[in-house]
């Protein structure tokens, strides 16, 4: 589960929380039944979250060793390969590039004078290794003031130029990100004071993880109000800021001698989604998409901490070990008319990116999907606890299925408000955007008492370890989902969604 920012209101509250009714175990199995998945659940687990592991952070030797420990379990409870290529087993490889940067000069002149500006006043970022741009007079790149970047000023004359755009919080990314579609060499957004700029730093100065094929080749300068003025004039500076007030601004040349310089640290790797499945008795009635992140954050606790690592026991050593159980289980019964698959995604921590690499390049069609259950922390809640529905209210033959599954297990479903909080954190959210019917159900997010102390104590920190897992609310789930697993994968009880369309 991604992090959000967090609610200082939604702490207090937190607080004032009475502990929840605890309801007696479902009894849907026999108690034995229970303890045996049970431990095969630890097992799984305490692999996954074990210190060797290192917190399973996409790039690293223990992220390595995650992968190729799912591969042997997927064989090992009797998947075959998801892949549909048979050059690859188990494995759909995500390109990625984690960046982080390292340097940066900004140098800015009018006539004879330079100025090199202080690092309290500017900051320079590339995702290359190193970037430089100089423009103004004489060097055949011109230096543009295209006030609030608004449509109005975008056009081809801005191909190769350094843009200068004044700062509108909270709509300037966007319009930086058109200027550098325009093909602008770089811009230059002068920000109001050092506190939007140290605004700016704290956003950027990140490592960052993205998708190879959505990263975008940028310079992006930024610079204080105080600091351009004294470069370009204080009054000529308040005379372009007051046009750029109005509608009838268009692109202005200024005679501004520019020459921005960044470096980053730029790594490019290859991390892997792993699929397996169990192909369908009727071949071409659909499939059914059961998935779990596998990443976690690797060493996260403050620098002097004994122990650093976040192993991710919850979050999501969890999810996949009751979707290996949950194949397990489905493999032993009898068979489902749809293939089942069974997907277990990389970097879905800094921004469900393992995820949105399938949905670009899906090894089956997405529009074949009947249904997706994403497994994520799902050992958090003790048996008997409501059910979080999260998804609910995108598809509604899918929702009437789960409704009619959690009645059937003499569950009931929880705060659909909580639940609905944590849709866009999820990597079935993707899947949701890519027109595929996807929900997470699990007893985590049923109720704040059950979620916000995990929250408080151990989510995204080295307290999320194997110990203070708890299944009985994790096994009430997997056998929801393998009770609506085998309904919705028999083309007989769950027809495919009517195809709109020619
Ligand atoms: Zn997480």
């Amino acid at each position: 589960m991604i992090r959000r920012v967090p609610s200082l209101l939604a702490a207090l509250l937190a607080s004032l929380m009475l502990a929840a009714c605890v309801r007696a175990p479902v009894e849907s199995m026999p108690l034995v039944d229970r303890d045996e998945a049970a431990l095969r659940l630890t097992a799984d687990i305490n692999v996954l979250a074990s210190d060797e592991k290192a917190g399973r952070q996409p790039g690293t030797a223990g992220a390595r060793a995650s992968f190729a420990n799912i591969e042997k379990r997927m064989g090992e409870v009797g998947l075959v390969s998801g892949t549909n290529d048979p050059g690859s087993y188990w494995r759909l490889p995500v390109d990625l590039v984690s960046t982080e940067p390292q340097s940066a000069q900004l140098i800015l002149g009018q006539g004879r004078r330079r100025v090199v500006v202080p690092d309290s006043d500017a900051a320079v970022y590339t995702p290359r290794r190193r970037a430089l741009a100089i423009g103004g007079p004489g060097t055949g790149v011109p230096v543009v003031f295209v006030g609030y970047g608004d449509g109005s000023v975008l056009g081809d004359a801005l191909a190769g130029a350094v843009a200068v755009m004044l700062a509108d919080p909270g709509r300037d990314g966007a319009r930086r990100d058109a200027l550098f579609r325009q093909r602008t060499t770089a811009v230059l957004t002068v920000v109001p004071d050092a506190e939007a700029l140290a605004r700016v730093r704290a956003q950027e100065e990140r490592p960052r993880l993205q998708l190879a094929s959505e990263e975008q080749d940028t310079l992006a300068a930024y610079i204080t109000d105080n600091a351009f003025a004294n470069v370009i004039g204080a009054r000529r500076w308040q005379g372009l800021k007051a046009e750029a007030g109005t509608d009838a601004l268009a692109p202005l040349e200024l005679n501004l001698s520019v020459s921005l310089e960044a470096t980053s640290d730029r790594r490019e790797f290859t991390s892997q989604n792993i699929i397996g499945m169990i192909p369908g008795s009727q071949p071409g009635s659909g499939a059914v998409l059961v998935l779990a992140h596998w990443d976690h954050l690797g060493e996260c606790g403050p620098p002097d901490a004994l122990d650093r690592i976040c192993n991710g026991a919850a979050d999501n050593a969890s999810g996949i070990a009751m979707m290996l159980e949950l194949a397990r289980r489905l493999k032993a019964g009898p068979a489902l008319g749809r293939d089942t698959y069974f997907l277990a995604t990389t970097a879905e921590e800094p921004g469900l990116l393992g995820i949105r690499s399938f949905v670009k390049s899906p090894p089956l069609p997405l529009e074949s999907i009947v249904a997706a259950f994403n497994l994520d922390m799902m050992a958090v809640a003790p048996a008997g606890s409501p059910v979080g529905f999260i998804g609910r209210g995108i598809d509604p033959q899918l929702d009437a299925a789960v409704l009619a599954a959690v009645t059937r297990s003499k569950r009931e479903i929880g705060d659909q408000g909580l639940a609905d909080s944590f849709l866009q954190r999820q990597d079935g959210w993707a899947l949701v955007q890519a027109g595929v019917p996807a929900v997470l159900l699990s007893s985590t997010y049923g109720s704040r008492s059950i979620l916000d102390p995990f929250i408080a104590a151990r989510y995204h920190q080295p307290d999320d370890e194997a110990d203070g897992i708890e299944l009985g609310g994790a096994i009430d789930d997997l056998l929801l989902h393998e009770a609506l697993i085998r309904q919705i994968g028999d083309p007989a009880k769950y027809p495919a969604p009517a195809k709109t369309g020619p």
